[in-house]
């Protein structure tokens, strides 16, 4: 069948009056102002609204035109906006701005995408939702949200944003471009959630083919379900590649998006001491670190909302732990381990010691597995089947998918343990890494190597698994698992 875009566009229309205004909408709403909605959208990015809402209010009350704007420093943007994703970064392109737009734009902000994109900081998704919202030009702007559901409806099959703008530039008459970025920001954050979407309550149901979507579990009444619900505990890992540049590109704004019960941060490259203050303490989280002797380099973190009853580093063998790549958290019904593996390095040079550091890490889930449920998570730097990584047949000696490496992984799967994301999926080009080299993410060209294992036993107890692979800021993706 084909899926009626059109029609469901004009009934989500209709649905999302009763949602929260988009922030860049509820911005427009209150003014015209060009240089407001481009200054709010700029802010908007990689944040939540109401965070947006606020730092926009701080700013504009101190600089509501492109003079005032000018006369603050970097010092003074970065007060008055933080904790906005990027604030720092976002913070210098608004000093730069009014230079910008005096120079070349007599003051004024441009009406069309290339000089926009030409401004500091702005990137075409802003630029197409400035024209679409302060300029109402014909303009399709297509952020995570609209890129997400997209793909979820069939109506594009499509690695990257700008691949959706073009195709939804062929599909969509031009008078409903520049209302489908506030129909589905509005949609995404109320019922198509990033993850797990109320398929159960929404409109789009009986024509949606749900592509690569696990639905929240259907809610039925009754006092049992709700108890199981309250017994649901989420869980994300994520190798940030350095806790420190990470925090710069959003970190803290994706850890309060998940509001996880643990995180587990793989290669956070820092003593605790090294901490910007923001990390020194995280509300609401118990945070245990490990970091290697060797500074910037390896190391693990988890947060967890609740104490545990223990807490171990390491394996109890010197070799491995002076890298600070296994932590262990003790809770009452079951343990929670933090893993990142050694890389085996080209020609396979450290495969050795990453083969011994694997055997030490079994015996240890071995040894835990039997007294309580068992949850192991992080980058174990390994692509396990074909199906785990874009180009298997160029990598098959490489360190991450060598026969030797993958040996291991088929023990774990033997010893009874469970890779969770796939009982939940078993698509292909679903990825948690990409070099940074060849454009390699935007063409997701990538490997599935990030995991969330569970013992044989407890694979009854995972309500969820997932792949946040629409989460940038580490050359990894975050991954996720719903346990109770
Ligand atoms: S049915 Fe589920 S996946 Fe499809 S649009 Fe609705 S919430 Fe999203």
């Amino acid at each position: 069948m084909t899926f009626p875009l059109q029609d469901v566009l004009a009934l989500l229309k209709k649905e999302v009056q009763e949602y929260q205004v988009p922030v860049v909408d509820l911005i427009a709403a209150q003014t015209s102002d060009p240089f407001k909605i481009l200054v709010a959208t700029l802010l908007s990015a990689r944040t939540k609204d109401e965070v947006t809402a606020a730092a926009s209010r701080r700013l504009f009350a101190r600089a509501g035109t492109v003079e005032e704007l000018a006369r603050l420093t970097v010092e003074e943007l970065e007060q008055l906006i933080y904790p906005v994703g990027f604030y720092r970064n976002k913070a210098r392109f608004l000093k730069q701005l009014p230079m910008v737009l005096q120079e070349r734009f007599f003051g004024a902000i441009p009406q069309d995408i290339d000089a926009l994109v030409s401004l500091p900081g702005v990137g075409r998704k802003t630029a197409n939702l400035v024209l679409a919202v302060a300029f109402g030009k014909a303009a399709i702007c297509v952020d995570t949200h609209v890129h997400r559901i997209m793909n979820i409806w069939g109506v594009v099959k499509t690695a990257t944003p700008l691949q959706t703008e073009m195709a939804l530039r062929r599909i969509l008459p031009e008078q409903s471009w520049a209302e489908v970025n506030s129909i589905l920001v509005a949609f995404g954050q109320g019922t198509c959630t990033p993850v797990r979407p109320h398929c159960d309550r929404c409109v789009v149901t009986s024509w949606c083919p749900r592509m690569g979507v696990t639905p929240r579990a259907v809610q039925a009444a009754g006092k049992r379900m709700a108890l199981r619900r309250m017994e649901e505990k989420k869980f994300v890992s994520w190798n940030v590649n350095g806790i420190r540049a990470a925090m710069q590109k959003g970190l803290l704004e994706v850890l309060r998006g998940f509001d996880a019960d643990i995180v587990a941060l793989q290669e956070i490259k820092a003593q605790p001491e090294q901490l910007p203050a923001p990390l020194q303490h995280i509300d609401g989280y118990h945070a245990f670190w490990n970091p290697a002797q060797k500074k910037g380099y390896a190391g693990t973190a988890v947060l967890s909302k609740r104490a545990p009853l223990q807490v171990w580093h390491g394996l109890d063998e010197p070799r491995f732990d002076e890298e600070g790549r296994v932590l262990t958290l003790e809770f009452a019904d079951f343990y929670f381990i933090n893993v990142y593996t050694p890389n085996a390095q080209p020609e396979l040079r450290r495969l050795a010691f990453k083969q011994d550091f694997n055997q030490a890490l079994l015996a240890h889930m071995d040894r835990l597995a039997r007294v309580k449920s068992l949850v192991l998570c992080g980058d174990l730097n390994v692509a396990h089947k074909e199906i785990d990584l874009a180009n298997p047949k160029d990598n098959i000696r490489n360190p991450g998918f060598s026969p030797q490496e993958r040996a291991w992984m088929d023990r774990i799967v033997e010893a009874g343990y469970i890779d969770t994301f796939r009982k939940f999926d078993a698509s292909p080009a679903r990825y948690t890494w990409w070099s940074y080299r060849f454009n390699a993410r935007a063409k997701n060209i990538g490997w599935r190597i990030d995991y969330f294992i569970v013992d044989r036993a407890s694979g009854d107890r995972v309500v969820e698994a997932a792949i946040h692979d629409e989460i940038t800021g580490s050359d990894h993706c975050p991954v996720s698992m719903v346990f109770r």
